[in-house]
């Protein structure tokens, strides 16, 4: 493989050694009194809520969510294939519970940084002196003409999972014989860069043992995406891709495949390179960072939060630090590995900041798998570091898959499903 595990391995071992001998997996009763507010319970809002009761017991920690059943977006792609249940990729926050975390369902409605405090729809208000951000993204709706909102409850995105993902999957066993899909990607930055190839994978598997004469388009704006020859490469062997009556087409940037116009009723799809009617349509539209980020003052111009990049702490308002998909650290990825990396370094920031304490010198992990067909899976992994302030990617640390292996694939696949056992339960457990 191109990747060299054990560079990286040794990279995130280095980490946790870090965090442990700063003292910060024993329990110090310092921070007595002090409160932190965690907003959004997802995968960096949970585990920065779940590390900084490990790191401090006496800190009080609340975490506001608006929902009390978790879905993962990873796996959610197989729950599309029909070889995964949402029950499998649904969590609870009991877990946070047994921790000591305070955790509320709610939906923060107000952030005020000068007051140090939060109000909920529900209006409950909550003061701090740190308040975590973790709110994941927003969509842009009306970036393509004909979406909405509305329209999103018969045309799902799924790119949050949940019912969105239930309904695509019910659309794609109903849909009739020798339907077509048709999927449109977003344009950069946005979440989880191999998702929507992931999922034209996975939709394509799904048809081909079920509906072998359907048809999957991929529409998409750009020109290049994650892992790209690993994906071309899967998609020749698995469905065809780039011979003539392939299952699975995508029409990139340079072809045309942006997308202006859906008319919903017909699901008619209007892209640079022509018109496309659908009998399934999934829209995942372009992004910023969820909305509580921006009504609290946190974005930039471009709809994300510009952060300090060893602490996460706002560069636009004191005492509040963004995490996750929400938070501008490229070339971290949007990527729920990397949020659940960037919280445990936020998390120990903010215990440095409450105990008076030099913060750790961070760095990152991410990996993220993609499944292409059944025993066929593929990763791209990488180590990141702080250089002159600022996240980048340690040379050498990791790469993607190798080319394709019968034996490497199927092991990708296995390591895809046990990092899913390991990080969920490093979230909620
Ligand atoms: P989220 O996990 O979305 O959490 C945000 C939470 O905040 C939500 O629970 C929401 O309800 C809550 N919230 C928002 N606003 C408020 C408010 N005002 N008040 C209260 N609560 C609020 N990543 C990987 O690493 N590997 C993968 O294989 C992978 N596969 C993916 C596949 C798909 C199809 C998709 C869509 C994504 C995938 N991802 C993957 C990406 C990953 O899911 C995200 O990067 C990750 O969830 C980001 O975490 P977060 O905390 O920023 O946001």
């Amino acid at each position: 493989m191109s990747i060299s595990r054990r560079s990286l391995l040794k990279a995130s071992v280095a980490t946790a050694v870090g965090l442990s001998s700063m003292g910060l997996i024993s329990t110090v009763q310092a921070a007595a009194g002090k409160k932190v507010v965690v907003i959004g319970g997802g995968v960096g809002g949970a585990t920065a809520a779940k590390y900084l009761k490990m790191f401090d017991k006496s800190i009080e920690v609340t975490l506001i969510e608006s929902n009390k059943d978790y879905f993962t977006c990873f796996m959610s792609n197989e729950v599309l294939e029909g070889t995964r249940s949402m029950d499998s990729i649904k969590f609870g926050y009991k877990g946070l519970e047994a921790h000591g975390v305070k955790v509320v369902f709610d939906t923060v409605t107000e952030v005020d940084a000068a007051g140090q405090s939060v109000k909920t729809k529900g209006g409950q208000s909550f003061g701090y002196d740190r308040c975590i951000v973790s709110p994941g993204v927003e969509f842009k709706y009306d970036a393509i003409a004909g979406y909405s909102e509305e329209v999103a409850k018969t045309i799902p995105h799924a790119w949050k999972a949940g019912p969105q993902t239930e309904l695509l999957r019910k659309q794609l066993t109903e849909m009739k014989d020798g339907g077509t899909v048709v999927i449109i990607a977003p344009p950069d930055p946005f979440r989880c860069p191999p998702g929507p190839y992931e999922r034209a994978s996975l939709i394509s598997a799904y048809l081909k043992a079920h509906q072998p004469k359907a048809k999957v388009v991929l529409l998409d704006p750009k020109e290049k995406f994650s892992k790209q020859g690993l994906f071309t490469d899967g998609w020749k062997r698995h469905y065809g891709f780039g011979s003539e009556g392939a299952m699975l087409t995508w029409i990139g940037g340079d072809k045309g495949g942006k997308v202006s116009k859906i008319d919903p009723a017909t699901k008619t799809v209007t892209y640079e390179g022509g018109t496309i009617q659908a009998d399934v349509l999934n829209v995942i539209p372009p992004q910023v960072a969820g909305k509580i980020a921006s009504v609290a003052g946190l974005t930039d111009e471009k709809g994300w939060c510009p952060v300090d990049h060893k602490t996460f702490e706002s560069k636009l308002k004191k005492n509040i630090y963004v995490i996750g998909d929400a938070a501008a650290v490229a070339p971290l990825p949007k990527s729920g590995y990397a949020a659940n990396s960037e919280a445990k370094v936020c998390a120990a920031a903010i215990y440095s900041s409450l105990n008076d304490k030099p913060m750790v010198e961070p760095s990152w992990i991410n990996t993220c798998y993609s499944v292409i067909a059944p025993n066929d899976g593929i990763s791209v992994a990488n180590v990141y570091a702080l250089k002159d302030g600022k996240i980048i990617s340690v040379e050498n640390s990791g790469g993607v898959s190798s080319k394709h292996d019968p034996e490497m694939s199927k092991r990708e696949v296995l390591y895809a499903h046990s990092w899913f056992e390991n990080i969920t339960a490093d979230i909620f457990k």
